[in-house]
């Protein structure tokens, strides 16, 4: 049988990735979304082991000693990281993993698995970005300047990464999702 593919997606924050994603993934059962282990708090309505592994600085650093994650990163004072064992366990099995990861993890895991395929999802410009952040509401202006510099920083980063998405359009951006993650199907990788 052959392995699934590691799909690793980045954007800056605000840029709707997530709704992207399950606009994908909610019709294609074979992809595996990777939960996150992290040391944020649960913004209201996300759910312990659904949107994370919501966990204690201390056992995130037991879980990092363990070498038990396949990359973590800090991000705006807090840690972020993926659990290995699943993502291996779900590859070996057939499955996509779709890792939700920002930039510094998502450069760690394409030195770990060259073979990873790296997406980079923009918005149509910065002011935009801007609004979406102050839209959602969820943050404190202060973390939204923080969120925005951020971004600034993260765009640099595209260059790194194999395909670029622009989500101007969520079901625009959903159908190129869809393409790419089909292109990576169909890649010859020596399998046969
Ligand atoms: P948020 O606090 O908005 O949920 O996430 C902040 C950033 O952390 C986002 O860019 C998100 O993609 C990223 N992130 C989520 N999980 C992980 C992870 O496991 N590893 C890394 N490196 N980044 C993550």
């Amino acid at each position: 049988m052959n392995k699934g593919v590691l799909f690793v997606i980045s954007a800056p924050s605000g840029c709707g990735k997530g709704s992207v994603l399950s606009l994908v993934t909610e019709t294609n059962s074979n992809i595996h979304y990777s939960v996150s282990a992290t040391t944020r708090k649960p913004r209201e309505g996300e759910v312990n082991g659904v949107n994370y592994h919501f966990i204690k600085k201390e056992d995130f650093e037991a879980l990092i000693q363990g070498g038990n994650m396949l990359e973590y990163a800090e991000y705006c004072g807090n840690y972020y990281g993926t659990p290995a064992r699943p993502v291996k366990d779900m590859l070996n099995s057939g499955k996509h993993v779709m890792l939700e990861i920002e930039v510094q993890g998502a450069m760690k895991v394409k030195e770990k698995c060259p073979d990873a395929a790296l997406i980079f999802v923009v918005p149509p410009s910065l002011d935009e970005l801007k609004r979406r952040l102050l839209k959602r509401g969820t943050e404190t202006e202060e973390v939204i300047a923080q969120r925005l510099a951020q971004a600034e920083n993260e765009m640099r980063a595209a260059k790194e990464y194999d395909y670029i998405i622009v989500n101007e359009n969520l079901e625009t951006a959903a159908e190129d999702l869809k393409t790419v993650i089909r292109a990576e199907e169909l890649r010859n990788r020596g399998c046969i």
